[in-house]
């Protein structure tokens, strides 16, 4: 990531990501069980598998092309409120990323990234939600962390959504019920970074 990001090959990217989240659905439904109702396991499942089905169309694509498709696809598959914002982030770090980012460049579109959900969302950090994932992310790839850091982040922080009270999204109907329970999209948004960082390990 230091230099070339387009060195990995996109539908590499897509394929680590599909893979983790199959491997994790049912624990993400589990997740959504306990919090919501228990579709988040199924939606990202559906979605990230639309997503491999068109991995190399996709692939062939310019970067911010390639991001901007995945997000779409995303939006129109996932569903719940997590699949457009999901696909916001997707396509918004489409619409910010140059063709071969550096790894400023990836950080700053990420963070416009971030931005872009929380906006659509109206929601911010602390609120027990994806968020709480991305935005540490952020802060470990601003702070020139490398791949093994920034996984051990994004674990760290799905795990400090546990004893958060959701304030947005199906989870916050439970108010203070909510507490004791990890939020599914902090799960899944960690699964996500996990399996970027692994593929792209070799190059940050
Ligand atoms: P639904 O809640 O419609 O069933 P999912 O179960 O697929 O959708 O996704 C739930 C996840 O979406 C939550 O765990 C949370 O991380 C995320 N989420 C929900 N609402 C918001 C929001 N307003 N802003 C950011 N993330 C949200
Ligand atoms: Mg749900």
């Amino acid at each position: 990531m230091t230099s070339d990001m387009t060195t990995v090959d996109f539908s590499s990217l897509i394929t680590a990501a599909a893979d983790t989240i199959a491997t994790h659905a049912e624990e993400l439904t589990a997740l959504d069980q306990a919090i919501g109702d228990g579709d988040h396991g199924l939606n990202m499942k559906r979605g990230f598998e639309a997503v491999r089905a068109e991995a190399e169309t996709f692939a062939a694509k310019p970067l911010p092309d390639a991001l901007k498709a995945v997000g779409t696809k995303l939006v129109m598959t996932v569903g719940g409120a997590s699949g457009p914002l999901f696909g916001t982030l997707f396509m918004a770090l489409g619409k910010e990323i140059a063709a071969e980012p550096d790894r400023a460049g990836l950080t700053a579109a990420f963070g416009k990234a971030i931005e872009a959900v929380a906006a659509r969302g109206k929601s911010q950090v602390g609120q027990k939600t994806m968020l709480d994932v991305l935005q540490p992310v952020h802060e470990a790839l601003a702070r020139g962390k490398t791949a093994a850091e920034i996984t051990e982040a994004a674990d760290k922080a799905a795990d400090a959504t546990v004893p958060m009270k959701a304030l947005r999204g199906r989870a916050s109907f439970l108010g203070d019920r909510s507490i004791g329970h990890m939020d599914p999209g902090a799960r899944s948004s960690a699964l996500i970074v996990d399996a970027a960082m692994a593929a792209l390990g070799p190059a940050a």
